[in-house]
């Protein structure tokens, strides 16, 4: 489905003023934790209140708990050109690989399962878990992003990828490589961590098989935010599951002995659904009310363009870790830079947020809801400081956290 905005007027002044960003912060961390929705506070005094307080456990039915996984799938969705009626969400994201995984691998005969080094490493450690339990028959096979392509061969029986690389920001052409990989008799599975509500998506159209994703980065769904995934609607009534909790049960309040798959997108539900957390996630989608999202994409770039070009004019030592090309990213900007913790750390103190990444990367992430180019010349700014001074060798700033 795509986005009914028409492009061209949206808002971001007012897209802003529907987060709370910590006065005297430049928050460039949204591709790791987004920041509140303003709206968050009143949806939750009404659901801990009216809905929870006062109707107990009516409110499974009353407040339709029970059919908030869908009704926010269907919203993410939208963003993410799914057709309505084939999301769902609850759980983490590293459960929802593990789910697609197993679905993917039973809709195959072959023995390999194909993703590259740019994926997050939670994707594969799952995958390993999963094939070494339960499909020691097949291999898991790492290439690096540039060399998916080439990979992709009669030997593969499921292609999965993260669109965007956590560390670079490279984006891999979801089109063509479905495409490519359905030519070869090859099933794929994406996860849109860093896809979903950084940029237009859609699977419908890529005729993606899975897709899978975490709803606290570029959604803004708050700390454990809940994951969703995405069945097409082709393999819905016949994917493979193996989570069989029994609100994926065609029948859950029947309490039969044996477990049958619900038809549709509901069979891939577990247990019962987080709903206060569900709730934040819902005042999170309000947040993207009016929003086109070609004109996110254009703001998202025309950002990462003048940061980066900044960047490279002030700040010399750091090098660009992300593709040049703009339709080759996705929505933050790295760059290398060997002491990066350490200038991290002082960029943070001077409330300058991005994160780093082993072994040498910073990252910025660039969501255009609520990102201004005063944000960026300001984080510049701070940045050349940084490095002028060789603030990054305080020793203060060179201690590493439990979270970089
Ligand atoms: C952020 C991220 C995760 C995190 O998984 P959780 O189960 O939510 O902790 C997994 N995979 C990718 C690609 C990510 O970007």
């Amino acid at each position: 489905m795509k986005d009914a905005t028409a492009p061209g007027r949206t808002d971001f002044e007012a897209t802003r003023e529907r987060f709370h960003l910590p006065p005297g912060q430049i928050y460039l961390d949204g591709n790791s934790l987004g920041p509140l929705p303003k709206g968050a506070e009143a949806m939750m005094r009404r659901t801990l209140f009216t809905e929870w307080g006062e109707m107990v456990i009516g409110g499974w039915n009353r407040a339709d708990w029970m059919g908030l996984p869908d009704r926010l799938g269907d919203r993410i969705g939208a963003l993410i050109g799914a057709e309505p009626g084939h999301v769902t969400v609850g759980d983490t994201l590293s459960i929802r690989v593990f789910q697609a995984l197993a679905a993917a691998v039973a809709m195959t005969d072959r023995k390999v399962v194909l993703s590259d080094s740019g994926n997050f490493p939670s994707d594969l450690y799952m995958a390993q878990g999963f094939l070494r339990n339960f499909r020691s028959d097949m291999t898991l096979r790492v290439v690096e992003p540039d060399a998916v392509d080439e990979a992709l061969t009669e030997d593969v029986g499921v292609l999965m990828l993260t669109q965007v690389d956590y560390r670079t920001g490279r984006r891999h052409d979801m089109a063509a490589l479905t495409a490519r990989a359905h030519q070869l008799g090859i099933v794929t599975i994406w996860d849109l961590a860093h896809s979903a509500g950084a940029f237009e998506v859609d699977l419908a159209g890529a005729a993606a098989d899975f897709a899978v994703g975490c709803t606290y980065k570029y959604l803004n769904g708050g700390p454990g935010a809940p994951a969703f995934i995405y069945v097409a609607p082709r393999h819905a009534d016949t994917a493979h599951t193996v989570l069989n909790g029994w609100l994926g049960h065609a029948d859950p309040f029947a309490f039969e002995p044996e477990y049958r798959p619900a038809p549709g997108i509901a069979r891939m539900r577990v247990g019962t659904p987080a709903i206060l957390q569900m709730r934040v996630l819902e005042a999170a989608l309000d947040c993207w009310e009016g929003v086109s999202l070609a004109d996110l994409r254009a703001r998202s770039v025309a950002l990462s363009q003048q940061f980066i070009g900044a960047v490279e004019a002030r700040c010399p030592g750091l090098e660009l870790a992300s593709p040049r090309d703009p339709e080759m990213r996705g929505s933050q900007v790295s760059f290398r830079f060997a002491e990066g913790y350490g200038a991290m750390q002082a960029l943070i103190a001077r409330g300058v947020v991005g994160d780093f990444r082993a072994p040498d990367i910073m990252r910025f992430g660039i969501a255009p809801l609520y990102v201004t180019e005063a944000d960026i010349d300001g984080a510049v700014a701070h940045l050349e400081q940084v490095l002028s001074d060789r603030e990054y060798l305080r020793p203060e700033f060179r201690a590493r956290a439990r979270v970089t």
